[in-house]
């Protein structure tokens, strides 16, 4: 029999070792950044179209390459920062295991312009797709220049499988924070379309952290410092009393590499039980510095998985330093925490007039209010049409089942819940159920689910009427909300919905946002909260295939404004609830498609009984 098996071609090779290190264009913006600040750069640009789509590009003022060794690290294995297998316990560096270029250069058309600082003349190399197209002497900046085009352009199944622009340029937009966070003695400017995203001169680590996390950060941190024989930790750890909804802002780097290690973070995450509410999670930055004999940092490709030799002792000693920043610092004075744009962006900025808000307030406004189908200018989705689509299972609900001589065809929600308050009115299990009988059995409805699916219905009739009049709650202080950069951007595109269902906000800059006004049922006050779940929902939903802005933005809001398990609520507001829902069009499920009511039948019971 003959020999079947060959060796790969290079080309092959790489592209299938790019699977790994280059996933998205977030991945190939990380190595680039990475090798930039491995350079020894001061000043890294970061230009971004279309997500990286089309174009990323990083140039430094590093050390530069020789014309050879512009050539050289594209190959495989090609790398300047080790030589030696012992190397590998002691990397300073961010990469070492060459690869990244030459993934990078399989995957994309790739122009690298360099020079070193002593040379006149630098050298520029054409690669696309692993296969060198020339390589010329060029005049250029001291330092180094790549341009990545068309990622994946030999890849049809990648390309397609990256997510919408705004996905994309907020993975972007992590990695680069990752990098940008640690390096604050580098500047950076980063670029997406020709609109400038960040600029950041070179600074402390606070200053560092307020530019990028916003100016909300000023005030909302504790110093962490700790040094032991085995480690040294320094850094911010967030007040108690600013948690996030979400686990954004936990950065833990060690050797000023962003990493991740779950174990490490529960043992920061520890140090604040009992003092923070559940699922709110703290804020924190800590860099820690081990010897590099210590860590292994090539577990995994992307190096963000790493493994400490003394995990148990650093476990502990994290955990300690948190609680003693969080202890000591209780009742100290303020950090110097301002970012080093002069602007104080804690109260609007001086000259800016808060715009009235452009909804019209309903104070007369009731959730739970029973509404009448003309009733339009209190918020209400009309019930006409709904009842058509409505499962017939539950059709029974509609139908008034009393001997009282009622007309089918006038079907109304007073109607339903005329059938259901007959004989008994509903019953509140746990501030979380509801009950009631109906003819055909017992219905159970989810209290929260179910007004969920209310105000969802309410919120998209109201995107969808052209005369809008939305129910609406001046704040008593305009509230400033800050987000990042990209986070900003894409609330920016939120604004006119957002305005639409009875939010007055409006952009201060980039990456605050002033609200004046909020629906009623909005906890107005933490908004921040409420705005960045939002952001949270809406990136996660923009995921899947065939993502709707528009619901979800409603699914988002609903689900954070419908009223919780365990609030106690009065007899007529669980009346009202109950009402709103048979009126809905799709009363039986949430709009994240959990089932809003059960009936448990006669037979059900009888079996249950038996
Ligand atoms: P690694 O970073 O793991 O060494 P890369 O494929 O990322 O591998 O880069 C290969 C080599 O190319 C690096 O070791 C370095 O010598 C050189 N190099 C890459 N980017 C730059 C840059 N921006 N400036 C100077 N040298 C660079
Ligand atoms: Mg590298």
């Amino acid at each position: 029999m003959s020999d079947i098996i060959n060796l790969l071609p290079d080309s092959v090779a790489n592209q299938i070792a790019a699977g790994e290190v280059v996933d998205r264009p977030a991945s190939a913006v990380k190595e680039l950044l990475e090798n930039a600040i491995d350079a020894g750069a001061t000043n890294v640009q970061l230009v971004i179209k279309d997500a990286g789509r089309t174009l990323l590009q990083v140039i430094d003022n590093g050390c530069g390459m020789s014309d050879s060794d512009a050539r050289l690290c594209f190959e495989r294995h090609a790398t300047s920062k080790i030589h030696a297998a012992d190397d590998l316990f002691a990397i300073r560096t961010m990469g070492f295991r060459g690869e990244a270029l030459a993934s990078i250069a399989a995957v994309a058309q790739v122009e690298l312009r360099t020079r070193q600082h002593d040379n006149d003349l630098g050298t520029c190399v054409i690669i696309e797709g692993s296969d060198v197209k020339s390589q010329e002497p060029c005049t250029c900046n001291a330092g180094t220049s790549i341009a990545v085009k068309n990622l994946f352009y030999n890849i049809p199944a990648r390309r397609n499988f990256l997510k919408k622009d705004g996905v994309e340029l907020s993975h972007i937009d992590e990695v680069f924070r990752r990098v940008a966070v640690v390096n604050n003695h580098v500047s950076f400017t980063v670029y997406s379309n020709g609109k400038l995203l960040y600029d950041l001169r070179e600074g402390n680590k606070a200053q560092r952290i307020a530019d990028i996390f916003g100016m909300g950060s000023s005030e909302h941190f504790y110093p962490v410092s700790e040094r032991t024989d085995i480690v040294s930790v320094e850094g911010y750890v967030g007040k108690p009393e600013y948690v996030r909804k979400t686990r954004g802002e936990q950065y833990i780097f060690a050797n000023d590499r962003f990493i991740r290690h779950p174990a490490l973070s529960a043992a920061v995450e520890k140090a604040y039980s009992d003092l923070i509410p559940e699922r709110t999670y703290p804020s924190y930055f800590l860099f820690i510095q081990v010897d590099p004999s210590r860590i292994d940092v090539n577990i995994h490709p992307t190096k963000t998985e790493v493994r400490f030799v003394d995990e148990h002792a650093l476990f502990a000693i994290l955990r300690a330093a948190t609680k003693k920043a969080i202890g000591q610092f209780g009742l100290a004075t303020e950090i110097e925490f301002n970012p080093s744009t002069e602007i104080d962006f804690s109260d609007a900025p001086s000259g800016y007039i808060p715009p009235e808000p452009r909804v019209s307030y309903n104070p007369n406004y009731n959730p739970f209010e029973q509404k009448t189908s003309s009733s339009s200018s209190s918020g209400a989705s009309t019930h006409s049409g709904g009842n058509a689509s409505w499962d017939s299972t539950y059709a029974e609900l509609r139908r008034p089942t009393t001997v009282e001589s009622r007309i089918v065809e006038d079907e109304s929600p007073s109607d339903e819940m005329a059938e259901m308050n007959s004989p008994s009115m509903p019953l509140s299990y746990m501030n979380t159920y509801i009950i009631s009988t109906l003819k055909s059995g017992i219905l159970v409805v989810d209290r929260q689910r179910a007004h969920e699916r209310i105000l969802f219905e309410r919120l998209m009739a109201h995107k969808q009427q052209t005369d809008k009049v939305t129910a609406s709650q001046q704040l008593l202080f305009p509230v400033n909300c800050t987000f990042s950069p990209s986070d900003g951007e894409m609330l920016g595109e939120m604004i006119g919905d957002l305005r639409d269902m009875g939010f007055a906000i409006d952009a201060v800059t980039q990456s605050t946002f002033v609200v004046t006004a909020a629906p009623p049922d909005v906890n107005d006050s933490d908004l921040q909260g409420v705005l960045d779940q939002l952001l949270v929902d809406y990136k996660g939903s923009m995921m899947q295939k065939f993502a709707d802005k528009d619901r979800a933005i409603c699914q988002s809001l609903a689900r954070q404004m419908a009223v919780k398990n365990g609030k106690p609520l009065q007899p007529e507001e669980i009346q009202a609830l109950l009402a709103e829902l048979f009126a809905c069009q799709v009363p039986n499920i949430s709009p994240s498609g959990q089932k809003t009511m059960y009936v448990i039948n006669k037979d059900e019971l009888a079996e249950k009984l038996r």
